[in-house]
């Protein structure tokens, strides 16, 4: 999960953290459904979940997943107590990969952004499927990272964000090899770094880049049971500085622009810019800045702008306006005193993709089948994950919970109460199986694309 790089980490949690907002029950007020549930699903899904259902081999495959659930914590706590704030995943990042190894995924490897990757063949022919949690905590270095059990929860920061998700992960592979299930399509199990703040996604948008054979993905992050993500919002946001020569208020008059006084320019032009309702794009001058004194014509003004979108084109139509406007307000401002000394720079600062999977894809009712079989109503949510990459490129995605109640995310008070949470491990492994097919009792539900096979 990801939280604004302006707030501290654990201070202004309920305000910026866009992804809690989404998926956290007690802030679930300020995350309405973003898109009603489907009702009526593909015969096909009914039919593969039906098989899945009837077949002794899987409902053993779950039962394994139950009886691994006591080592599987093991696993769980061995990982959250190595940190891994961002850009710092590398510990965390070879002891996942060891257990893999360790599990049977031998060719298992760290790739050149720091990502865990390791391929399970399934037999074939069929899609692939990412599986994946990411590495990277928002929590600095030097964090105290010690799980420590009280009333019947696990505390310790990061183990619910996303740490839950690596151990499932590991579970999955243990069971599924030790019970000799094979999987149709390809199940690419990934850790990946770069989820939290300024990571900007960097670890998911380097995995897209290097497996274009990727069909789909299956996140997995601290969420209610029921809760399906399937919109990403994307947003684009800037560090904009206007400079000029500066001067005295009276004595430099006229000759002089004002860099604070072009920055007003842009900001009334930016105010005015339309924006689509839906997909919903927002825009707005976050904070200001800049002069050095009431009597002095200013040298330097800067100013933050976000841009977010529900969908990549509005995102993008809106930030060139922006951009546009700016430009424009430096022009102005120097046409005002027929100079040329004012200038502008802009500094990307924060870059992540976005988009919505179809509520009526066969990846969101696939979800929506194996919730109903374990009695969780599907609730649709947004929020801003590594599933933003998959969804701006149009490949069918979403994210849901591995087990557990959770909260406190992004905080030190963070914990997770596992009493009974093999349930999510199980309902998430179902919905990843009905997605790949297994050999002998379903097959994939999951489309493969034409692209890159
Ligand atoms: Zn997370």
């Amino acid at each position: 999960m990801w939280m604004s790089r302006f707030a501290a980490p654990w201070r202004t949690l309920s305000l910026a953290c866009l992804c809690s907002a989404a998926l956290v029950p007690a802030l679930a007020q300020e995350a309405p459904a973003v898109a009603a549930t489907p009702t009526t699903l593909r015969p096909a899904v009914d039919a593969a979940f039906e098989r899945l259902q009837a077949s002794a081999d899987v409902q053993r495959l779950l039962a394994a997943v139950q009886a691994d659930h006591a080592r599987s914590i093991e696993d769980l706590q061995l990982l959250t107590e190595i940190e891994a704030p961002p850009f710092g995943e590398q510990k965390k990042a070879e002891a996942f990969l060891a257990r893999l190894q360790a599990l049977g995924l031998k060719d298992a490897h760290l790739d050149a952004e720091g990502n865990v990757v390791g391929l399970r063949k399934g037999r074939g022919p069929g899609p692939t499927l990412l599986i994946s949690a990411h590495l990277d905590t928002v929590f600095p270095a030097g964090t105290d990272v010690k799980v420590k059990r009280r009333d019947g929860r696990l505390y310790a920061p990061g183990i619910s964000d996303d740490t839950r998700g690596l151990s499932v992960l590991l579970s999955w592979l243990k069971v599924l090899n030790e019970q000799k299930i094979d999987t149709v399509g390809d199940l690419l199990f990934v850790g990946n770094t770069g989820e939290e703040e300024l990571g900007n996604l960097r670890g998911m948008k380097a995995i897209f880049r290097e497996h274009p054979e990727i069909d789909g993905m299956v996140g997995l992050e601290p969420s209610p049971d029921g809760t399906v993500l399937v919109l990403g919002t994307a947003s684009h946001r800037y560090e904009i500085s206007f400079k000029g020569p500066g001067g005295h208020s009276y004595g430099a008059f006229g000759e002089v622009p004002s860099a604070i006084h072009a920055m007003g320019r842009a900001i009334a032009k930016i105010a005015d810019i339309q924006t689509p309702r839906q997909p919903k794009t927002t825009f707005t001058v976050g904070t200001v800045g800049g002069g050095t004194s009431v009597n002095a014509i200013a040298a330097e003004a800067h100013m933050a702008v976000d841009i977010r979108s529900d969908a990549m084109e509005p995102l993008l139509a809106t930030e060139r306006q922006v951009l546009a406007a700016i430009d424009q307000a430096v022009d102005e401002e120097n046409q005002r005193w027929h100079v040329h000394s004012l200038s502008v720079s802009r500094k990307l600062i924060g870059d992540r993709p976005g988009g919505r999977t179809p509520t009526d894809s066969v990846i969101v009712e696939a979800a929506v089948r194996s919730n109903t079989l374990f009695g969780h109503e599907t609730r649709l949510r947004g929020a801003s994950t590594d599933a933003n990459v998959p969804m701006g490129l149009g490949i069918p995605a979403i994210i849901i919970g591995g087990g557990g109640k959770t909260g406190g995310f992004h905080s030190p008070g963070e914990w997770i109460d596992l009493s009974e949470g093999w349930k999510g491990a199980q309902n998430s492994l179902l919905t990843v199986l009905g997605l790949v097919g297994v050999q002998g009792v379903s097959e994939p539900l999951l489309e493969r694309r034409a692209a890159g096979k």
